[in-house]
């Protein structure tokens, strides 16, 4: 199983299957052959331990990437106490040589654990990348079917917001597959009120 793998000069870190969204664009849905994204390995045996992610990183030149991104093939924040606790590791060991480190977020991660988690963030995290996806909570259900339902898209808002305080870099991503440009200068809106920077990613077809 794939615990961490190069993709474009970074380092991405797999730590988890789970999500609570089920994205109609999900690349776990992807079946085409050919990308990282579409490999069974990346569906994980089991969630890794601390001690076989720390192993994953640790044979690797970890010094020698871009940027460090946990990811997962699922939603990373379910690992997050997992996360903070690596990349605390890592700066230990590493000190200023680490790679920033960003996560690629639902943003849900205050509803998944139950807790305000964005001060932990601060002095760990260099990005959060959040995936914003529609204009409306209603659009958003629709997309990725959150199992909160429509609170989800207020709190991958507030999420946004509130990150702001803790880290250097906050992302509002959207796929531009379907988005005509009066969504997409909404999206721009939305990302500007927040004091966030949106990220226009193309659609990869897995
Ligand atoms: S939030 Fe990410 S991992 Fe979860 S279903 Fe959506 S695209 Fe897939």
């Amino acid at each position: 199983m794939t615990i961490t793998y190069e993709y474009e000069d970074a380092l991405y870190v797999n730590l988890t299957n789970r999500c609570n969204c089920n994205c109609e664009f999900c690349l776990r849905h992807g079946k085409a052959q050919g990308s990282i994204y579409t490999e069974d390995s990346l569906w994980l045996e089991h969630e890794p331990s601390r001690q076989e992610a720390m192993d994953s990183f640790l044979s690797r030149d970890v010094c020698s990437y871009r940027e460090i991104v946990f990811c997962g093939y699922g939603e990373p924040t379910y690992r997050l106490d997992d996360i903070l606790w690596l990349v605390d590791q890592l700066k230990a060991r590493f000190g200023d040589k680490l790679p920033p480190v960003r996560i690629n977020t639902n943003g849900h991660a205050n509803l998944i654990l139950g807790r305000d988690v964005c001060p932990e963030l601060k002095g760990r995290i260099d990005t959060v990348s959040i995936s914003l996806n529609a204009v409306t909570a209603r659009e958003y259900v629709a997309l990725c079917h959150p199992v909160q339902g429509e609170a989800a898209y207020q709190a991958m808002l507030d999420f946004a917001r509130e990150c702001k305080q803790y880290v250097p870099h906050v992302i509002l991503t959207i796929v531009d597959k379907d988005k005509s440009p009066e969504e997409i200068q909404t999206c721009k809106d939305i990302a500007q009120k927040l004091g966030v920077t949106l990220r226009i990613r193309s659609f990869i077809d897995s």
